[in-house]
């Protein structure tokens, strides 16, 4: 069973009047379903609490309607109407021993009011400080404001207790909640008792936890979300100034939940930050204070967790992504199966839907946010259907994906690979710079399949329509991906445009397969998510001067969605890579390529001596049009479906592809559902008028 190393891991802790059975903490993380999936959202935290997790909190919870952050979507606890979806959250978090948190959040000046039209609040006059710079200011609260905000966290408390919540995160981390603005020079700016001082900027916060004490305190813990580091050096809530702050209040929490920076620092991708970047800023806290820490991490080592525990380190293990992408890690833990875990690759395609305002997905865990819609047990498969075998061609994400589950349910999978190694296109970007973690997806898969003895691979095996007639299996599922387009036909550019052949013309996949252009290389991205960013990296690394040109404001701008944009111009520009925004390319010469303002269509030449071109791709789905236009030969074949998968059926990011996989998987031999609609969602009551 269970690995001794890891049995600290496994020890009950209080945190004030309530004990939670074990260290494993998933701190509050959004999904992009909030209040408008409320039961999808709570049947997810559902997952975590089967799957062993001591301590499961929800998203952040506007606590009053004068706060509020539309268009983003999480949780709302306005009015006692509020109370029946997150008594709903509460039982589901609870049903396994878990302690149920819920994260209230007063968001003060990062809260324009979009919906509720309110002026917003704030502990100094400012403007909004939004990631879309509303064009709205905030004002600064009085001393009436105070009160009233004191006394509505007071019957937000209340309300949560109703709820049936055991824990109460009060939120100042991320620059989203009003207790850092409160604490940070930065968003204080204030002369009276609430302002000057740490003492003084201290005192709100002191003020809303005795209050609540008194409310609630006998039967809910109390915790405090700050960050490590607000990182916009001295004048905001820095490291040195936190660790004073909790030396003054040694004991105000029943809980130091330490978060880090902003949101896109706390939830930094593999490509920027490793496991346990935090190390540094929390050590030495714990000395501060008797009271307990959580930190966080993308922890998914549970050596690493341990050692954060054996080292006084912190007491709680902190997880968001790692729970997302695999719910049962504890329990993987607890029954001695830590090479199931299925580690989160920190790719941040979790984060998009909270940004995207949809419903968020997990690239390793395709289940994710479906456990309510569509039913979807992350850990269990439906019960195996009528047929009994199938042939899975290709083995990149979508294959691996739909060979695993489908093998899962009891089928006997043949998965055939052209290549020599399984993993498709994350075998070859796992070499990319910052990407090796994304390798992960390839690697579980690789590992479960190995482990299941209806499962047979076959390497160096590229299939046509005719081998795969002569096979005759009952079910053909074919995932043969996609590959960089070489005409730019994209965004900018709906048909190929006019280039010269003398220019040396480079795809992804030529460099992925080791070309290595020389020179000034131009890098026209008109894809926008990583790779065009990626590989203007590589060619640096490779010795090249390189110029990136792109139609958009951003370099590698959908990635605003996945936290990392920031850090991708500023390594680029660090790097020493020409950045050349709102522009397009219009043609390729023999010794250049011209260039285009995309507002005034200004052209401009630029010498290059090599051009990639990452543009979109096209599917490689000829072995399915072939089969096709032979489905008269299919029943003496004995195939009964034929079923086009993930990036040969529509390129799209790796999330995509093992959603399909799975969903694949999940709905072979299901009942025809005809015009359905094939999940379950939840509409708005109706009012009576
Ligand atoms: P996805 O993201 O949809 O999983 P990938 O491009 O990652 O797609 O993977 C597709 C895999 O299919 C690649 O590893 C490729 O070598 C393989 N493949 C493509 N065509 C064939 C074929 N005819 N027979 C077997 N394997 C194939
Ligand atoms: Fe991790 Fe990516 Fe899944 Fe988010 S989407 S939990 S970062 S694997």
């Amino acid at each position: 069973m269970r690995d001794p190393r890891f049995d600290i891991l496994f020890e009950p802790m209080e945190i004030g009047p309530v004990t939670a059975k074990n260290r494993f903490y998933q701190v509050p993380h959004c999904n992009g379903g909030g209040y408008r999936d409320p039961s999808a959202a709570a049947a997810m935290r559902g997952s975590k609490a089967e799957g062993g997790w001591g301590v499961i909190f929800t998203e952040q919870c506007e606590m009053h309607h004068t706060s509020e952050i539309t268009p983003f979507i999480e949780l709302r606890l306005w009015e006692d109407k509020d109370i029946p979806m997150l008594r709903k959250m509460s039982d589901r978090m609870k049903e396994h021993g878990a302690l149920a948190g819920i994260q209230l959040a007063y968001s003060g000046v990062n809260g324009p009011n979009l919906y509720s039209k309110e002026v917003p609040l704030a502990v100094s006059a400012q403007p909004i400080r939004t990631f879309t710079n509303d064009p709205v200011q905030a004002r600064a609260l009085d001393k009436t404001d105070i009160r009233d905000l004191r006394r509505w966290f007071v019957n937000a408390a209340k309300r949560s207790k109703e709820a049936g919540f055991d824990l109460i995160c009060l939120y100042g981390a991320h620059g989203f909640g009003i207790f850092q603005h409160f604490l940070s020079r930065a968003t204080n700016h204030r002369t009276d008792e609430y302002g000057g001082s740490l003492e003084n900027r201290a005192r709100f916060v002191n003020e809303v936890i005795a209050d609540m004490r008194d409310a609630v305190g006998d039967t809910m813990g109390i915790t405090l979300r700050v960050s490590l580091d607000e990182t916009i050096g001295e004048l905001g809530f820095s490291n040195a100034e936190v660790r004073e702050f909790v030396d003054m209040n040694r004991n105000l929490p029943d809980l130091w939940d330490l978060a880090q920076g902003t949101w896109e620092e706390c939830s930094g991708p593999s490509r920027f930050k490793e496991e346990a970047a935090q190390h540094d800023l929390v050590k030495g806290i714990h000395e501060l204070t008797d009271k307990p820490i959580v930190g966080v991490g993308r922890f998914t080592s549970p050596d690493v967790m341990a050692k954060m525990i054996k080292s006084g380190t912190l007491d709680f293990i902190g997880c968001a992504r790692p729970s997302i992408a695999d719910p049962f890690l504890p329990k993987k833990v607890e029954e001695g199966r830590v090479e199931d875990i299925r580690e989160c690759i920190g790719c941040n395609i979790c984060v998009t839907g909270d940004m995207t305002m949809s419903i968020s997905r997990c690239t390793q865990n395709p289940t994710f946010m479906e456990e309510w819609r569509k039913g979807w047990h992350p850990e269990r498969m439906n019960i195996k259907g009528d047929s009994s075998n199938v042939l899975v061609i290709g083995a990149g994400p979508a294959g691996l994906e739909a060979t695993r589950a489908c093998a899962e349910r009891g089928y006997d999978v043949a998965l055939a690979e052209a290549g020599t190694v399984l993993g498709g296109r994350v075998a070859r970007e796992r070499y990319l710079p910052g990407l090796s973690a994304w390798g992960r997806v390839a690697d579980y898969r690789e590992y479960q399949i190995n482990q299941k003895p209806n499962v047979e691979s076959y390497l160096d095996s590229e299939l046509d329509a005719e081998s795969i007639l002569e096979f005759g299996f009952e079910n053909v599922c074919i995932a043969t991906g996609s590959k960089w387009r070489r005409d730019g036909v994209s965004r900018q550019h709906v048909v190929p445009f006019p280039t010269d052949d003398a220019l040396p013309l480079f795809t992804p996949d030529d460099l992925m397969d080791g070309a290595t252009p020389a020179g000034h290389v131009v890098v026209y991205d008109d894809d926008h998510y990583y790779m065009g960013g990626v590989l203007a990296e590589l060619l640096i690394q490779q010795g090249c001067r390189v110029t990136l040109v792109t139609p958009a404001a951003y370099v590698s701008e959908w990635t605003l969605n996945t936290l990392e944009q920031y850090e991708i111009h500023r390594r680029l520009a660090g790097m020493g890579v020409q950045i050349e925004l709102n522009r397009g390319v219009t043609a390729i010469a023999n010794d250049h390529v011209e260039t285009n303002c995309m507002f005034t269509d200004q052209r401009r030449a630029v010498e290059c001596d090599a051009v990639v071109m990452v543009s979109s791709r096209l599917e490689n789905n000829s072995v399915y049009q072939d089969l096709k236009a032979r489905e008269a030969e299919w029943a003496d074949a004995g195939i009964k479906s034929v079923r086009l998968i993930g990036d040969a059926n529509a390129p799209g990011p790796i999330a995509w592809a093992t959603y399909a996989g799975h969903r694949y998987a999940r709905e072979l031999d299901g009942e025809d559902i005809g015009d359905a609609l094939p999940f379950r969602r939840e509409i708005t009551e109706l009012a009576v008028d």
